[in-house]
């Protein structure tokens, strides 16, 4: 393949665009490789395509190595399986929705659980069919809150979606085994530095779930990492060591008037001050803090919920939400409506509304909370005795140095990462849905699960170009890269053509080859140009074109070599 600059449909950018504030969005708009369309909608320009695509080839051939068989469905789906499934009211507001001319209700696919269940259904009767794997690369569409850093987090985006379909939970194991195998092996011929986390999988229902990150500072997630064992977890997906129970009598709850302590820090004050219950040593940890939030659950009316946590916490709402999903919370403020929730001093002892504590609020502990009265607090609250909450919620920000939850010894690091790539052991919930039974071995119907596994193919490029580039460009991995060898002409005299010529060489020798054949450019601009594309090797064809070498430049590590022309095909070639 030869792309000549000249003809090709690229202009890139002397300056930083505005509306790019991470790096990968910044350098793929300045290269020319993406342009936006619309809110959370990029274009592919030619150089960008180049690179979705390779991704897409990985992508695919790893699947069909994993005996995966590739199919493709409609965007525009039918509102009845998405309202069989619930996901119609679930997906919220992330869904679009819109009605034909015949005002039938239709949905651009978010993603596609509930055809792959029809299809299999619609094609499979016995157990002679089992198991299976199906995949499809294609366009998914949400009405993301925050449309974010290009193709990072689009509102429409290239997902590579596979499901399989198993009649025993072993077979499903062994299924999601081999697409985790499969997911290694893309994501390390991507480039892509990652790591893979246990995630929440509570809201689809299910068991085991996992996450592959690519690290990045501009990753949306943060996960958590153990000092001493393998542990890592996306913080969302944190769980909380209990402490023991506490041992010996607490004291009887007692109210006090402490006057202006509508925060912790002025309440922990105060209680040290006046001594309260004899003890000058109270901190933040001792407290209860009691925060409010709205819930809204998908196609019902909203519901106000406190959270029980240690005062020396905050309320993580990515956490709270991921744990409530499809369920979102956000906090409530309008103190006014609810005389009964003293903004300030609420305690959970007698409280109204439905009530979460975190884990560490276990059965006998006590604590210095609100009275539920202006100005006034109780101490020796205790938990399981004055009140008993509704149920436990992880909703804590989780921090470095807290304890390990899988070894109880080690201490917790975090790092932020994007997640690429998402597989997960759905169980039975949409084979349930749409009673999909097939024919068992002893002439009994049986009930397939699944597995779903996602990898985010557009998102897969900015993940790439943040990990892969310098203050002068991007710096493609050979495999993804659009082009093999980037061929400068440097301007004058015959380099043009000689230029050309070596490109096609190159080309004949199997090579993928951008020639920078433009004239009237100067060499400098075109050595910036090529930086910032950024394909692995370049070839100068310049000042020394006269004794018969050209330069060839590695765009990684910065090495320069003269070589002789008739020696570049094989050098460049390794043959
Ligand atoms: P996120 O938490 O980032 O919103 P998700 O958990 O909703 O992602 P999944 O439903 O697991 O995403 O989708 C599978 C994969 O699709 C994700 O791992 C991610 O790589 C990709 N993806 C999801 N949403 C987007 C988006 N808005 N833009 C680009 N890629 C996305
Ligand atoms: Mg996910």
């Amino acid at each position: 393949m030869l792309m000549r600059m000249s003809t090709m449909l690229l202009k890139t950018l002397r300056e930083d665009p505005a509306e790019a504030e991470v790096p990968s969005h910044r350098l793929l708009l300045r290269a020319g490789y993406v342009r936006r369309a619309a809110p959370g909608g990029y274009t592919w320009l030619p150089l960008g395509k180049l690179v979705l695509d390779n991704i897409t080839r990985v992508v695919r051939e790893e699947m069909f190595a994993a005996g995966a068989q590739e199919v493709s469905f409609p965007s525009l789906l039918p509102r009845e399986p998405y309202e069989t499934s619930g996901r119609w009211t679930d997906y919220g507001d992330d869904i679009f929705t819109l009605r034909d001319r015949r005002d039938a209700e239709y949905l651009l696919a978010p993603t596609h659980e509930e055809m792959f269940a029809l299809l299999v259904q619609d094609l499979t009767s016995s157990y002679r069919d089992f198991p299976m794997i199906l995949f499809q690369v294609q366009t998914k569409f949400r009405d993301e809150a925050r449309p974010r850093a290009g193709v990072l987090r689009g509102r429409e985006f290239l997902m590579k979606d596979a499901y399989s379909f198993d009649l025993t939970d072993e077979g499903l194991a062994d299924a999601y085994g081999v697409m985790r195998v499969a997911y290694q092996k893309i994501f390390a011929r991507l480039g892509l530095e990652h790591t893979i986390v246990s995630a929440v999988s509570g809201a689809m229902g299910g068991s085991a779930s996992e996450e592959f990150l690519a690290m990045a500072d501009v990753g949306e997630d943060t996960f958590v990492g153990c000092t001493k064992c393998d542990y890592a977890a996306n913080t969302e997906a944190v769980t909380t060591p209990p402490p023991a129970a506490p041992t010996g009598t607490p004291g009887p709850m007692t109210v006090h008037d402490t006057p202006d302590t509508p925060t912790i820090a002025s309440l922990v004050n105060l209680a040290n001050e006046r001594a309260l219950d004899g003890r000058t040593d109270w901190t933040a940890a001792d407290t209860l803090k009691n925060v409010v939030v709205t819930v809204r659950q998908p196609g019902h009316e909203p519901e106000l919920l406190a959270i029980g946590l240690p005062g020396d916490r905050e309320v993580d709402l990515k956490r709270l939400n991921a744990n409530l999903h499809p369920a979102a919370a956000e906090l409530f403020d309008d103190f006014a409506s609810r005389p009964d929730l003293v903004k300030g001093y609420i305690g959970p002892q007698g409280i109204k509304i439905r009530y979460l504590a975190d884990p560490r609020v276990v059965t006998g502990t006590g604590w210095l909370t609100g009275a539920n009265e202006p100005g006034k607090h109780a101490t020796s609250v205790v938990a399981g005795r004055d009140f008993t909450p509704d149920g436990t919620v992880e909703a804590a920000d989780v921090r470095p140095g807290d304890p390990c939850p899988a070894c109880g010894d080690g201490e917790l690091t975090m790092r932020r990462g994007i997640e690429i790539g998402h597989i997960f052991q759905l169980g039975r919930r949409f084979t349930d849905a749409f009673k999909l039974d097939v024919l068992g071995a002893d002439g009994k119907p049986v009930r397939p699960t699944m597995g779903s596994y996602g990898v985010g193919v557009s998102r897969a490029v900015a993940a790439i170009a943040e990990q892969h580039h310098d203050e002068r460009g991007l710096i493609w991995p050979a495999e993804i890269a659009p082009a093999d060898v980037h061929v400068v002409a440097a301007g004058k005299d015959g380099q043009v053509e000689a230029a050309l010529s070596l490109a096609e060489e190159l080309v004949a020798a199997g090579l993928r080859v951008l020639v920078d054949d433009r004239k009237g450019v100067s060499a400098g601009v075109k050595f910036t140009d090529a930086e910032l594309i950024g394909i692995p090797r370049t070839v100068v064809v310049g000042r020394r074109l006269g004794d018969g070498y050209a330069e060839l430049r590695d765009r990684r590590t910065g090495d320069r070599d003269e070589v002789l022309l008739s020696d570049m095909v094989a050098t460049v070639t390794g043959v």
